[in-house]
Formats: C-alpha cells, sequence, structure tokens
C-alpha cells in the first residue's frame, strides 16, 4: 500500500471509483476517462509500480480468470482489447500496475 498512489486509495475505499468486480487479489472499475464504450481498469490489490516489477508470485491465473469474466460480464463475447501500458515510453500515467480493457468499438481502433 502506497499512501501516495491513487489507485491504493481506490482499493482501500478513500477515493470513490465505479467499481464492476473484485476477487481477492483484483478490483475492477470503470475507467474515468474512457475512450472506448467500454473501458475498465483491473488493478491489483497489492501495490506494484509496473509489469516491470513483477514477481513470480503475481497470480497471473487469477487476472485472467477476472478478465474472462469482466469481459463476459459486460457483453464483450466477440472481443476486446486488453492493454497494460508500461514505463514512461509507453506513457504510464498512473504507477500502480493495471490493465485497460476496451470494448464495444466493432469496427475502428486506433494504431499501436
Ligand atoms: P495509464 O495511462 O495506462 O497509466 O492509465 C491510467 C488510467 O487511469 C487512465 O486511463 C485514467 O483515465 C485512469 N484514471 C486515473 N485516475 C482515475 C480514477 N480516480 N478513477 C478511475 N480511473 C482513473
Ligand atoms: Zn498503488
Amino acid at each position: 500500500m502506497d499512501a501516495e498512489c491513487v489507485f491504493c486509495s481506490i482499493i482501500s475505499g478513500r477515493l470513490p471509483s465505479a467499481r464492476v468486480h473484485e476477487s481477492d487479489n483484483f478490483v475492477v472499475i470503470k475507467d474515468i476517462n474512457p475512450v472506448a464504450p467500454v473501458h475498465l481498469l483491473v488493478i491489483p490489490k497489492r501495490h506494484v509500480e509496473s509489469v516491470l516489477s513483477v514477481s513470480e508470485d503475481f497470480p497471473a491465473g487469477e487476472f485472467f480468470d477476472v478478465v474472462k469474466r469482466v469481459a463476459e460480464q459486460e457483453g464483450l463475447r466477440r472481443g476486446f482489447r486488453l492493454v497494460v501500458n508500461t514505463g514512461i515510453e509507453a506513457q504510464q500515467s498512473v504507477p500502480h500496475m493495471h490493465a485497460h480493457i476496451l470494448g464495444g468499438r466493432s469496427f475502428t481502433w486506433p494504431p499501436g
């Protein structure tokens, strides 16, 4: 837990969020600034800065289970993007690792 971290504050309930799912090790919230019709963030409860600092005990199986469950719940059976911006060159803006679920766009996606 990092007192300065916006996602740690959301996980502890100090900051409000629109939660759509919670499991033992993850919360899923709606992105405050959506860039797709469905834009969710899968956030590990344990503070880890980015993919570059994820350790071997990261609950990867539970992570993908949460992604699949939420995608189903949000009606994204035809597909979605799963994006994990990592570090400065990817313009990661919140230094608490998270995955974006982006969906609900049938045809056009920006490159990259
Ligand atoms: P990234 O640029 O990959 O680090 O993504 C951070 C994301 O967190 C952005 O899409 C923001 O819109 C989103 N975000 C930042 N603060 C909040 C918040 N308080 N509640 C929900 N989403 C947030
Ligand atoms: Zn954090």
